[in-house]
């Protein structure tokens, strides 16, 4: 089987390598531009194989699976494929992992690994992850391999943010770029990858992804799925305290992570949760057909209630409209507590006096 039959996406990428291997035109640096979560690191892993496979079929893109070039890539030990990144907690990548700890400078890391000569009848592939994480004084060490790359190597850059990149790495560099991955792509691997319990799960986040993966499972974690689940509870609700639904909301924030921006995130992300409960909401009222939201039971009976308001549709926008201008908040740094106290009351008040004014 094809090594890249599990792979989704990016299939204008993937032809333009078959044709640029076939011709035998490989540069030697590579670098792959596009959101996080979408797939460059599997695509540069399926081409690393590839390139180090000893019996390629007919594709030229494709790799056997069996070889003495597969098998150890395949087990993690194959000498000639380098492979760095940010390590988990780190803003930066380590300069260390380029050219050697301090005191072994230019003999250990990547540049040093990548000087010495493949096996017989291979070549040396490597990736370096997060590349724009590199500081100036990495960047600038590692340009000397970029400018003068040791013979029969392949070096593939993966970035997120090409604006953190020096100018003089990216001028080295045959740029790829990638795009978001489409919300049927993210859904199948959702469920291909059994990332997800129900299919109305993988598409909720696969619709909320952006295209990417990562963002996807973000939305799948459980801390934030039951805040998810508390926050659609009391939106659907007759009357709900807007300021005990943001103390909860709150504490539930600030217990799944400590770091501000994380909180933030957090925040963010119940924001858009409301958003799109109002959304869902819309959508039932004007009688059009959503899958994926229209099975969450309690934008059904909050729908049903508000169906009744003189105004409903309106009511609504003006509801996400007062949602978004919270997402404008956060952004502008106002503290999470603030902002969620002052949505959720200023909602609760909305919904309140429309059932009074009936
Ligand atoms: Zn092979």
């Amino acid at each position: 089987m094809s090594i890249w039959a599990s792979f989704r996406g990016h299939a204008e990428q993937r032809e333009m390598f078959r044709r640029t291997i076939q011709r035998r035109r490989l540069s030697q640096a590579y670098l792959f531009v596009g959101p996080q979560g979408i797939g460059k690191h599997q695509f540069a892993l399926r081409l690393a194989q590839s390139l180090l496979c000893r019996e390629p079929g007919a594709d030229s893109i494709d790799a056997c699976g069996q070889c003495s070039g597969c098998k150890p890539f395949l087990a993690k030990a194959h000498p000639d494929f380098l492979s760095i990144g940010c390590p988990p907690g780190k803003r930066e990548l380590p300069i260390e992992l380029l050219v050697g700890p301090n005191e072994r400078r230019g003999q250990e890391g990547l540049c040093h690994d990548l000087s010495v000569a493949p096996l017989p009848g291979s070549r040396k592939v490597a990736i370096v992850d997060d590349a724009d994480t590199m500081n100036e004084t990495s960047a600038n060490s590692f340009l000397k391999t970029l400018e003068e790359p040791p013979d029969r190597a392949v070096i593939f850059m993966i970035a997120s943010n090409l604006d953190a990149l020096l100018p003089t790495i990216r001028s080295r560099c045959q740029l790829v770029r990638f795009s978001p991955l489409s919300t049927d792509e993210i859904e199948a691997l959702l469920v291909e990858q059994n990332l997800v319990q129900s299919a109305a799960d993988a598409k909720f986040a696969a619709g909320l992804s952006e295209g990417s993966l990562s963002t996807a499972q973000q939305l799948l974690e459980p801390e934030l799925s039951s805040l998810r689940s508390l926050l659609y509870a009391q939106l659907a609700l007759p009357q709900f305290s807007g300021l005990s639904l943001s103390k909860q909301l709150t504490e539930g924030i600030v217990k799944i992570a400590a770091e501000t921006s994380e909180q933030r995130r957090n925040c963010q992300w119940m924001i858009r949760f409301t958003i799109e409960f109002f959304r869902a909401a819309l959508w039932r009222l004007s009688g059009e057909y959503i899958d994926a939201q229209a099975t969450i039971a309690e934008v059904e009976s909050f729908a049903q209630r508000i169906a009744l308001f003189p105004d409903s549709s309106e009511l609504l926008g003006t509801a996400i409209e007062r949602t978004v201008d919270a997402s404008i908040h956060i952004d502008q740094s106002v503290p999470v507590p603030l902002t969620l106290d002052s949505l959720f009351d200023d909602l609760s008040r909305k919904f309140r006096m429309q059932s009074s004014s009936r």
